[in-house]
């Protein structure tokens, strides 16, 4: 079975070898050694200071609402996985949706500023597939109505603009470190925050609001990676340049197929920033096509899938009759084509045979 991703595995021994060293030190979890050498290395590799690490993605997007303390409304996009609408709703925050772009399929700034009311206390773009926003636009738009930005940067791992890490973009940057996504801990994420007082109200978060023994100076929750996760991280990091290598070339056979294809619509990359190759999503004519050419890649075996559908607007937890005609269009027609490291050419070609078949029936 080819699915839309493969989570990497690295190399067992490795792993064992790491794992080892948690057994002989006794120390699972609570800012570990190894937690604090993956936040050393993150911090490192991606270009950041101020990062986190905490048990999902999720949960480092609750804890960055939390820290900036937002209150009613808040603008997202609709086009993005659920957890980003879901956690607004769950910090008890009201998602008020700006339609996307049609050709980058991230929030169309043109958009925000019709939707900024007295209420709203927020801005939450999401860098969809990897490609980062339009984050000069958006952050002037923020400066001028004095609002925080929180980037949902779950897709966005080492991607960056003008040379810097897409986290460093906005107060406050999320990432999302699950099996599914380019870098792993098998579940996991991060928080990347600009202010150093934050930071500081952010990592007591994350472990009950305790500073030490005998004290709790904050509402707090518990969202702390431990040490067997941390340890993924590290050995996976180590396999990054090859997994991105091999991704790309993956990446670059699909452009290659579909670029001038009257029929299918490629995303339209940010020009001045890099990409981590995590997604190849095509937009078909018409969600006929999409459950056509489905239907024919399911029968061998291959399983794409629909990121992301459906378009969250139409989510029974948020405020209904909001209307995104672009994101409602696109989120219909669009597929995620398996793309992984270790995805074999042949199956590759396969997929391209049969998506270029199905478009002409
Ligand atoms: C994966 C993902 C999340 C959630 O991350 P988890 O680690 O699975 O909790 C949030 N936002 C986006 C855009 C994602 O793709």
């Amino acid at each position: 079975m080819i699915n839309v991703t493969k989570t990497y595995l690295p190399d067992v021994e490795k792993y064992k070898s790491y794992v080892e060293k948690i057994f002989s030190s006794g120390w699972l979890t609570n800012n570990g050694q190894m937690v604090q050498e993956l936040e050393r290395r993150l911090s490192e590799f991606l270009g950041v200071k101020n990062l986190l690490l905490v048990s999902n993605g999720t949960l480092a997007l609750q804890v960055a609402y939390k820290v900036l303390d937002l209150k009613g409304d808040v603008l997202t996009t609709p086009f993005s996985f659920v957890a980003t609408t879901s956690s607004l709703v769950w910090e008890g925050l009201n998602p008020v949706f700006v339609d996307i772009d049609p050709d980058t399929f991230n929030m169309d700034p043109e958009k925000i500023t019709d939707k900024i009311t007295k209420s709203t206390s927020a801005i939450v773009p999401v860098h969809v597939f990897g490609n980062i926003c339009d984050v000069e636009k958006i952050e002037e738009i923020a400066r001028r109505n004095k609002l925080k930005v929180i980037y949902d940067a779950a897709h966005a791992f080492n991607v960056s603009l003008n040379g810097q890490s897409a986290a460093n973009y906005g107060d406050i940057s999320t990432f999302s470190f699950h099996s599914t996504k380019v870098f792993h801990t098998i579940e996991g994420g991060a928080i990347v925050v600009k202010d150093d007082d934050l930071f500081k109200r952010a990592k007591l978060m994350i472990n009950f609001g305790i500073p030490g023994p005998d004290r709790v100076t904050e509402l707090g929750i518990n969202c702390k990676m431990n040490e067997f996760q941390a340890a993924m991280g590290l050995c996976v990091l180590e396999d990054m340049e090859m997994i991105l290598t091999h991704r790309k070339k993956i990446y670059n056979k699909y452009c290659h197929a579909f670029n001038n294809n009257a029929h299918i619509k490629v995303q339209k990359l940010n020009a001045k920033a890099s990409q981590n190759y995590s997604y190849f999503p095509v937009v078909f004519d018409s969600e006929d096509v999409l459950l056509n050419v489905r239907g024919a890649l399911n029968k061998e075996g291959i399983f794409p899938r629909r990121y992301f559908y459906p378009s969250l607007e139409e989510m029974p937890f948020v405020q209904q009759g909001q209307a995104v005609p672009v994101s409602a269009s696109i989120s219909k027609r669009i597929l995620c084509l398996p793309i992984y490291e270790s995805l074999e050419e042949s199956i590759q070609d396969r997929v391209i045979e049969i998506v270029k078949a199905k478009i002409m029936e």
